[in-house]
């Protein structure tokens, strides 16, 4: 045997046929090394038998009694009833599906055991398709000595058949220890109480009666505790390789120069705005980066309207001065377009090209694009992810902006930095999120970044005024927008939808617009959604921005980056669809000029007790690190940080939500790897991220 047994793949094991070989594969079971780490779902208990007068709705219980009598109900869906009865009391058995053999053998008189859910049924309590077994010999030992796990499965495949294949695996694992080969430090494990890797994996699988069947549920057991914190320790330390390795590649060098002075000088005193003290810092810090010798890996995070824009163009004028090329990537083409904006208004006066790309440009048109950017005519461009694509070649590269970074996923982040490599020369990158992410979930995502914070807003910006009111006060609503229409100001109303779909959205707003139009006769409406050309969207959002409308109807897309300041009020419809932090990015559409601003958070009723704290909070709070936090705990981290569309950062075994304590001890312990076991780095990553991760590539 080698040490690579755990490598092999699973039809190595006894009584694994190609059928049942192809079955683990769906589940991800391809070697023995996913066996042992293919945890219980739950537990059930078989290590004793309740008294019958015991049972409560809800408890699973493992019973043992004697058939009084059995009969196919003659009421309502029919079905075999089979009551079974010890001193302590009798139960129902029910039966929807059940074959003339059975109704035979549950003869009355005969003693059987039985296990499953307990309910309340119409005749007292009842088990529905319990697991039964006749006892022909009274004294035939009927418990289990530990706890029987229940492994997740798939079409075709039995708990019997996936736990005799673990059990083998486990037996693998006894009989070679060096494969579980612990390379967790013997003071970590003593400092925060964790078993090691074999007594865990022994201990999931099998629990002995040391281990409450509680504790293995709800995640609190060591042994699951020890397995998350390796689990996430090991893609905390694959993040910091790959940081490690961006750090060692030469990047294009900034350094500063007399006109480059006068070009940022020039810069900074030509905005229509003195910058905050946090994005000259943030400035700074960007600014020290770019003169250093490797590439920039820098996120900034900001709240929305803290302006970053300004900040990521300062960072572009930097790169612009020392000769070379900037790619600005956002996620939706609104923001794009508003990007494109922004930077042809700042970068007016500096004999530049700011070009703009994205899947819509065809033809010729995109043609002309290509070949300016590739002969270096362009110095600034502007997208969506079509920069990616293999068509776009640069003449040279040096600073790669990605906005909303929360959009895209950690590859595509790694995918654009690599079109810009020359040699051994790598871009600079500045990644910008307004998603609040909490630290400790930021210490795993960004491990690769770092992170510096605008966490102040510009002066005079007023804090938006929140409430929370039911769908029945719609007319209130309106003649709200009627007196602030009066007013000379702007409104957004927005649509969401349950549904992922586009169309819907889009149909649902098109609706909403209709009613309002006719509800308002005097307001100039518009309608923007995702489905629209983006030469229309265009239209409408300029001709928002010049107050040639009064009201935009809206889906989501606004979500992200659109700036209006005239607009100071916006309607939220169905608000309790979304969660928190995306609320908070559409709320901070308004608030961005100088007067009071407001959302209206309209919900329908009635609201579930979660909704109405989760709408409580943003009502109460303009901070999205407040709110970010609040949405962790009550929504959990995959929603929080988009993981669910992107399917970045997925795990074996830990969970964020569940395992939150383990995130800071993953964070120290890590950076004392880096000193005291380096050694191990390679084969923990080995071990939970395979040996060809998309972390470790660089
Ligand atoms: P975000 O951080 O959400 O991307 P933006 O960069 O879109 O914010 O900036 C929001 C608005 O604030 C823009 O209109 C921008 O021009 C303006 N802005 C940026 N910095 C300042 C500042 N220091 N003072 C006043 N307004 C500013
Ligand atoms: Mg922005």
């Amino acid at each position: 045997m080698t040490p690579h047994i755990l490598n092999q793949p699973v039809a190595l094991l006894t009584g694994i046929g190609t059928q049942t070989a192809n079955r683990l594969q769906k589940l991800g079971l391809c070697v023995i090394q996913d066996l042992i780490f293919h945890l219980p779902l739950r537990y059930e208990d078989r290590t004793h038998v309740y008294p019958i007068g015991s049972l409560r709705p809800g408890m699973t219980a493992l019973i043992s009694g004697t058939v009084e009598f059995i009969d196919v109900s003659p009421r309502g869906r029919k079905s075999l009833i089979c009551r079974i009865s010890d001193p302590t009391g009798f139960i129902n058995l029910k039966f929807f599906h059940f074959s003339a053999s059975q109704h035979n053998t549950l003869k009355p008189g005969t003693t059987i055991s039985c296990f499953a859910e307990v309910r309340y049924g119409y005749a007292g309590l009842e088990m529905v398709h319990p697991e039964y077994k006749i006892i022909g010999n009274p004294n035939d030992c009927i418990t289990e000595t530990r706890l029987t796990p229940v492994y997740p499965l798939t079409e075709g495949l039995s708990q019997n058949v996936i736990r005799k294949v673990v059990k083998q695996a486990l037996e693998l694992c006894k009989q070679f220890p060096e494969l579980l080969t612990d390379w967790i430090p013997e003071s970590i494990l003593t400092q925060y109480h964790y078993p090691t890797l074999a007594e865990a994996i022994q201990t999931l699988h099998a629990p002995d009666e040391s281990v409450s069947i509680e504790a293995l549920q709800n995640g609190s057991v060591p042994a699951l505790k020890r397995l998350a914190f390796e689990e996430l320790l090991a893609h905390y330390l694959s993040l910091r390789i790959t940081r490690n390795k961006s750090k060692a590649w030469q990047a294009p060098s900034f350094s500063e120069t007399a006109t480059g002075k006068i070009a940022t000088d020039h810069f900074i005193r030509s905005l229509p705005f003195k910058l905050t003290a946090a994005q000259q810092r943030v400035i700074a810090e960007i600014e020290a980066d770019c003169q250093s010798q490797h590439p920039m890996m820098r996120l900034v995070q900001g709240d929305v309207g803290s302006g970053k824009t300004v900040v990521s163009a300062y960072a572009a004028l930097l790169a612009l001065t020392a000769g070379y090329q900037v790619a600005v990537m956002a996620p939706t083409e609104l923001l794009a377009e508003q990007h494109k904006r922004n930077f042809s208004i700042w970068f007016e006066g500096f004999q530049t090209q700011v070009a703009y790309l994205t899947g819509q440009l065809k033809g010729n048109a995109r043609k002309a694009v290509l070949e300016a950017l590739e002969d270096g005519t362009i110095g600034i461009i502007i997208g969506t992810h079509a920069l990616f694509q293999d068509s776009v070649n640069f003449h040279r590269l040096g600073l790669i902006i990605i906005d909303e970074q929360h959009r895209f996923g950690v590859h595509q982040r790694l995918a654009l930095r690599e079109k810009g490599q020359q040699g051994d020369i790598r871009p600079h990158q500045l990644v910008m999120t307004a998603t609040p992410i909490p630290r400790t979930l930021a210490m795993l995502q960004y491990s690769d970044l770092d992170i510096s914070i605008i966490d102040e807003l510009p002066p005079g910006r007023k804090p938006i005024v929140t409430s929370v009111i039911p769908a029945e006060r719609r007319d209130d609503v309106i003649d709200r927008i009627n007196g602030w229409v009066e007013k000379k100001k702007q409104v957004y109303w927005v649509c969401t939808l349950i549904e992922e779909s586009e169309v819907l959205q889009c149909e649902a707003a098109e609706k909403t617009a209709e009613r309002l139009t006719e509800a308002l006769p005097n307001v100039r409406i518009a309608l923007i959604h995702g489905r629209m050309k983006s030469a229309e969207k265009d239209a409408v959002m300029q001709a928002f921005k010049n107050h040639q409308l009064d009201l935009l109807v809206a889906t989501t897309v606004i979500e992200v980056g659109v700036d209006v300041p005239n607009a100071g009020l916006m309607i939220i419809e169905n608000p309790e669809r979304l969660g928190l932090s995306q609320l908070h990015q559409l709320r901070g559409r308004v608030g961005r000029g100088n007067d009071n601003s407001y959302c209206l958070l309209m919900y329908q009723a009635p609201l579930s007790d979660t909704a109405r704290h989760r709408l409580g909070v943003l009502r109460d709070s303009n901070d999205g690190f407040v709110i970010a936090e609040k949405d962790l705990e009550l929504r959990g981290p995959g929603e929080v940080m988009g993981t669910r569309q992107t399917g970045q950062m997925h795990f074996k075994i830990a969970d964020l939500a569940r395992d939150t304590d383990v995130l800071d001890i993953v964070q120290q312990a890590g950076d004392s790897f880096f000193a005291h076991s380096p050694q191990a780095i390679q084969p923990l990553c080995d071990r939970w991220l395979g040996t060809s991760t998309e972390y470790s590539e660089v």
